[in-house]
């Protein structure tokens, strides 16, 4: 797994809070244990925060003890709750919020989530004195600055597990089939799955889908009797309804290839053996870093290692999906 930076403790801290905002990602009760335990463990006191930003607004905290994260290790979503908060992005409401913490003592925050949460975590550390540290939780791992994060693995061997049981009837109904996987604006997700289940074709965001290209090369693989059936994934995008349109052209080109969105299924259920090692390295890590005097940074992963990452910098820039990864991906059903 990742190595931890060795951080000296420079600063002491009163309490702190810790959220789970924006879409929730396998791994995140992992993730809130680490910051528990670790604040726990230098005899800091913690909130929890219900629902994210709109929780943090209402005021909705709850002191956490050791046992409030026993046996979660292991269990999908986020018992702190999750949401969004539109009004987040008005600096009057994240006064409120501010004040809430102050008024409970609270110097620091830890914030769990999407690039969005990580950006109303930047904001609270720029307009107050609270300390803030984001990690990055979201099943897209599209956020700039770390190369992986909480919930990705998890959901890339959700897919899979899917697409396994799908391939079966494909290959039963000498079919193909469109899997639509989440990625609204990234195709990390879709490529690597991709890659995994031996998809014939991966469709992403970030390059223009050949339509004709590809009914012609499943109307051609069909007649040299190298395959009837197959895998295309297909990221959802940003045009809702994209998978069932692809379907319909390719209908063009003699084939009757069906549709699975896979949807929900791929937020919730188990994390993985290794989300739940990096959701604990990531949130007791939470904690290191802010006892070394840090704050307006995301904790995240890079090169083998554990390391901050200002937060200005991971909302200011887009991570680019490895165009050597997605060309692997159409390589390898050749
Ligand atoms: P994610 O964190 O998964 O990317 P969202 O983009 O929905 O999910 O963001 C989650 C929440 O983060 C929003 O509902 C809002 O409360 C807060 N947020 C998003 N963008 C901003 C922003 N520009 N400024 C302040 N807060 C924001």
């Amino acid at each position: 797994m990742y190595s931890l930076p060795d951080l000296e403790p420079l600063k002491d801290f009163n309490a702190i809070a810790v959220l789970t905002s924006g879409g929730d990602s396998p791994g995140m009760n992992p993730a809130v244990r680490g910051v528990v335990r670790a604040a726990l463990n230098q005899n800091i006191r913690v909130y929890g925060v219900q629902k994210g930003y709109s929780g943090l607004v209402a005021g909705e905290l709850r002191v956490m003890t050791s046992a409030s994260v026993r046996n979660i290790v292991q269990r999908g979503g986020t018992i702190l709750k999750s949401d969004r908060c539109p009004e987040f992005k008005d600096p009057a409401v994240r006064r409120q919020a501010i004040d809430v913490l102050q008024r409970e003592g609270i110097d620091a925050l830890v914030v769990i989530g999407g690039d969005g949460s990580l950006t109303g975590a930047h904001c609270l550390a720029e307009e107050s004195d609270i300390a803030a540290i984001g990690l990055p939780g979201t099943i897209d791992n599209d956020i700039f600055g770390t190369e992986d994060t909480i919930g990705f693995d998890t959901a890339v061997n959700t897919a899979l597990d899917a697409i396994d049981k799908i391939r079966d009837t494909a290959s039963s109904h000498e079919r193909h089939f469109l899997v639509e996987v989440m990625g609204r604006n990234s195709g990390f997700l879709a490529t690597h799955v991709g890659i995994a289940a031996g998809a014939e074709m991966v469709v992403v965001p970030e390059y223009e889908v050949q339509i004709e290209q590809l009914g012609q090369q499943l109307s051609d693989s069909r007649r040299s009797g190298k395959g009837s059936s197959g895998i295309i994934v297909v990221a959802e995008g940003r045009d809702p309804g994209l998978t069932y349109r692809l379907a319909q052209q390719l209908t063009q080109h003699g084939e009757e290839p069906r549709v699975c969105i896979l949807g929900h299924i791929q937020r919730g259920g188990r994390p993985s053996g290794h989300d739940r090692v990096l959701a604990s390295s990531l949130g007791a890590m939470a904690i290191s870093y802010l006892l070394a005097g840090y704050s307006d940074i995301m904790v995240g992963v890079a090169n083998g290692a554990i390391v901050d990452v200002p937060l200005d910098s991971v909302i200011r820039y887009r991570k680019g999906l490895d165009p050597k990864l997605f060309e692997l991906a159409l390589l390898l059903h050749k």
